[in-house]
């Protein structure tokens, strides 16, 4: 698959001194949707400024659609959209004029059909004419959709898509950027969330601290990154651990009226090694070992990254 965004060493040094990227090197390839994963503060947004020309490198470079974005930086910005983070402030104009003008922005010819296309596939079609300052946060939201694809990029960005949206904006952009995947849009999204990535992308990228320290297919990184705890709360301490259960590596607690059991949890809870919650359940209740309560809990992605960057060089 032919890359559609290339990062070479990538340095980003704000005038405060803070080191924000550290040689990030990165291919995108054309058609895929990846996501950019990284705790607050992690370099997603300058990453992302970067390359969408916001903000400017203190060294390295980055092609986008073969434009160099420095050289070249209208026609390297012509290919992208962007939805950023923050919602526009009041506006006058209609959502039709905003969409429309975001196009003309980027030297396109006037598409109504396009832009009808767009405003539909985005519940729109209805507030065509509303003016953007008597919109609902949600449909503000859409609208920035919109005009980040206005101009038919090839790139999309999405920065933190999910902040603050409802469960129905969620679903309809998620259709949306299958859509367009399927058309050959590459889509990048950064997000805290595992569940987004698990469900939306193609590939995952994880940056800490500045450094871009894996970059995996979702699959491999969700089968080494994924754990979850479920947690079996005993009725009674429990003396020595039965051989029986000792393939599960429980962690009993200091009381011993805790089992903690870790999992992976790409596959449902059961385990390549065929460990499984149902599994560890019968052999307790094969024990004679009596529970009152279970709760699972997700190693979230801070924590995950705590783990990654602690076991970072
Ligand atoms: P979040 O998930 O919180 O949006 P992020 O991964 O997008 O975080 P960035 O916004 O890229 O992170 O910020 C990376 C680091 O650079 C942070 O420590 C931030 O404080 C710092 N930073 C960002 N913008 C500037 C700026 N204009 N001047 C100085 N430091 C900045």
């Amino acid at each position: 698959m032919t890359s559609v965004i290339t990062v070479s060493h990538l340095n980003k040094t704000y005038a405060t001194g803070h080191s924000a990227l550290k040689d990030v090197c990165l291919d995108i390839r054309r058609g895929e949707i990846f996501a950019l994963l990284g705790p607050n503060g992690a370099g997603k947004t300058t990453l992302i400024s970067i390359i969408c020309g916001l903000v400017n490198a203190t060294s390295g470079t980055v092609e986008v659609a073969g434009h160099d974005i420095v050289a070249d930086y209208r026609a390297a910005r012509a290919t992208i959209g962007l939805v950023p983070q923050e919602l526009t402030t009041d506006s006058f104009e209609s959502v039709w004029a905003t969409v429309s003008f975001s196009r003309g922005l980027f030297g396109r010819a006037a598409n109504p059909a396009h832009i009808e296309q767009v405003l539909r596939s985005l519940s729109l079609w209805d507030k065509k004419d509303a003016k953007i300052m008597t919109l609902s946060g949600g449909m503000k939201r859409r609208v920035l959709i919109a005009k980040a694809l206005s101009h038919e990029p090839q790139v999309l960005f999405l920065d933190e898509p999910s902040a603050g949206v409802d469960v129905e904006l969620r679903r309809d952009m998620w259709r949306l950027v299958r859509e367009l995947r399927d058309k050959g849009v590459t889509i990048i999204l950064t997000t805290h969330y595992l569940e987004e990535a698990e469900e939306m992308a193609d590939r995952v990228g994880v940056i800490a601290k500045g450094e871009l320290i894996l970059v995996e297919d979702k699959a491999t990184l969700m089968r080494k990154l994924g754990k979850k705890q479920l947690t079996v709360e005993l009725t009674a301490p429990l003396g020595a651990v039965p051989d029986r259960l000792s393939p599960y590596g429980l962690t009993v607690s200091a009381d011993r009226a805790c089992l903690t059991f870790s999992y992976a949890t790409h596959g449902a809870g059961g385990q390549e090694d065929g460990l499984s919650i149902a599994g560890l359940l019968a052999d307790l209740s094969a024990e004679g070992i009596a529970f009152k309560d279970l709760h699972t809990e997700q190693s979230s992605l801070e924590d995950i990254f705590v783990s990654l960057v602690r076991r970072a060089p």
